[in-house]
């Protein structure tokens, strides 16, 4: 039986290039993007040297150019894709500030990457994804994105906020009930997951490890015909939207 095709966005280091590992050790042909082409192959090569079947591509998702530019040379090398994670993602709020007080350039900048890259990057691939028989898009939310949990004072969250990034990833909660919607009657299926609070360079003070913090997005894009669709989750556990 042919590899499954599977493309993790931003996957040069921290979380992204941990889920390459682990879906490349699950026999899956992966697809490692960066939007600096020369770090994304430096990071490919790593894996290779491990015997896993990675290869790089370029991709920066708030590039339309960029992201129709490596649309066309998937489907070229491969003719369509099983597997997107959309992992690319930034955090630039100054976290010594209220919500209020968050620049609209900071707010910008967020909703480029983590919201507007998204989504654009996912309907630029949604032709090759339709392609395969068994599609699967997973995207990497934040538990700071659930409005049930901040809104709640008996929440570890409700002290903090992180206003732009973490309306962005309400916003990509939201898309991804919205498209589940759009495809409920196809094969594929789309999901938002929380990594865990995972130590990276985004996040100094994360407690868990990478191999963990990959783990949700993995057992999303593998989930079966019978998988969720439009669901929050994090390690198997359902999240308050
Ligand atoms: P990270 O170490 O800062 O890595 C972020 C990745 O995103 C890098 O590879 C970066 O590429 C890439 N990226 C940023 N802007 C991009 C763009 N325009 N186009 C393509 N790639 C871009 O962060 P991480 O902790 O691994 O986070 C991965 C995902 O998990 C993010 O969506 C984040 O919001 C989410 N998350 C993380 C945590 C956590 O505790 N770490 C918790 C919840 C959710 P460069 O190398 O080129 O900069």
């Amino acid at each position: 039986m042919a590899k499954k095709i599977a493309l993790v966005t931003g996957a040069t280091r921290g979380i992204g290039l941990e889920t390459v590992r682990q879906l490349a050790s699950h026999d899956i042909h992966v697809i490692l993007a960066g939007r600096d082409a020369a770090k994304a192959e430096e990071s490919a090569k790593k894996l290779r040297d491990e015997k896993l079947d990675v290869e790089s591509i370029a991709l920066d998702v708030t590039d339309e150019k960029s992201i129709a530019t490596a649309v066309r040379s998937i489907e070229k090398r491969h003719g369509h894709l099983d597997i997107l994670i959309n992992n690319a993602g930034v955090l630039l709020d100054d976290q010594k500030k209220k919500p209020s007080e968050q620049s609209i350039e900071t707010w910008r900048k967020t909703f480029d990457t983590n919201v507007f890259g998204l989504v654009e990057t996912t309907v630029a691939f949604l032709p090759l994804i339709k392609k395969s028989s068994a599609g699967r898009i997973v995207n990497v939310s934040s538990g700071l994105g659930s409005i049930t949990m901040h809104s709640d004072p008996s929440s570890a969250i409700y002290n903090y906020k992180i206003a732009a990034y973490d309306v962005s990833k309400s916003a990509v909660n939201a898309w991804t009930v919205h498209l589940a919607w759009e495809l409920k009657d196809t094969a594929i299926k789309v999901n938002t997951i929380h990594p865990g609070s995972v130590k990276t360079d985004m996040n100094s003070a994360g407690s868990l490890d990478v191999e963990e913090g990959a783990k949700s997005s993995v057992e999303l894009a593998l989930i079966g015909n019978n998988g969720p669709n439009g669901s929050f989750s994090h390690l198997g556990q359902t999240l308050p939207w």
